[in-house]
């Protein structure tokens, strides 16, 4: 199986490009779509001082580690990365690990019991400009189907927060921690069986139909435009 792009050898196929694609042209991919998104929505200034939530997760880990390689170009940002400590058994040590092994400045609270409440507060202290969240695309579509579900308008987001990894499917997310050597601490998300069925019908039809999740996305964002 060769790559769709260079001819080297393929590890994965993106069944919504029908393409197959090689280590480095996925990377690269990878990291293009996130760098788009960034531009798109003009989510990072020059000069911005960015808290990164950084639970240690998957998500929040890869985001850090695409920051860390974006950063370099903006060197009068600030990258801060915050760790709410809710007892989880290694939570801490690894962030700890982590952002010293990146250099990056980084402070642990307290989890109160609004987790939100508690970052954006910190937030504040630390004079952020922006609060960064690892929230990927089927995160962003299984919320925005809750709420609709509940008879509820799709919740925009907060202000200063910023998703660069809300085009990403988990599953590719996975791949590029994979592929990059990411290290980060895997912790279930507690979930409704609402929610869990509401997540089990998306991933039933992204895959009959690839690329729903992303279009879906896109009808949703139009769809809050058009509500604001
Ligand atoms: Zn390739």
């Amino acid at each position: 199986m060769d790559c769709s792009r260079c001819g080297r050898n393929a590890i994965l196929e993106l069944k919504y490009f029908k393409e197959r694609l090689c280590a480095r042209c996925f990377t690269d991919l990878f990291e293009r779509r996130v760098k788009k998104v960034i531009r798109a929505g003009r989510l990072l200034g020059k000069s911005d001082v960015i808290v990164v939530g950084l639970s240690g997760c998957r998500d929040s880990a890869v985001l850090l580690h695409i920051f860390k390689k974006i950063f370099f170009k903006a060197p009068k940002s600030r990258l801060v990365a915050v760790t709410l400590d809710d007892n989880l058994a290694g939570r801490v040590a690894f962030t700890k690990d982590y952002c010293r092994k990146f250099g990056v400045e980084h402070h642990v609270y307290k989890a109160g019991r609004d987790l939100w409440k508690t970052l954006g507060e910190k937030a504040r202290v630390l004079k952020a400009d922006k609060i960064a969240l690892g929230v990927n695309l089927d995160d962003e579509v299984e919320n925005a189907l809750f709420s609709i579900f509940s008879g509820e308008k799709p919740e925009d987001s907060k202000p200063k927060v910023i998703k660069p990894l809300r085009e990403c499917l988990g599953e590719e997310i996975g791949k590029y921690a994979k592929l990059n050597k990411i290290n980060f601490i895997k912790a279930g998300k507690k979930k409704s069986e609402f929610r869990k069925s509401i997540a089990g019908m998306l991933d039933e039809i992204e895959l009959k139909q690839p690329g729903c999740k992303f279009k879906l996305l896109k009808s949703v964002d139009k769809y809050i435009e058009a509500l604001d």
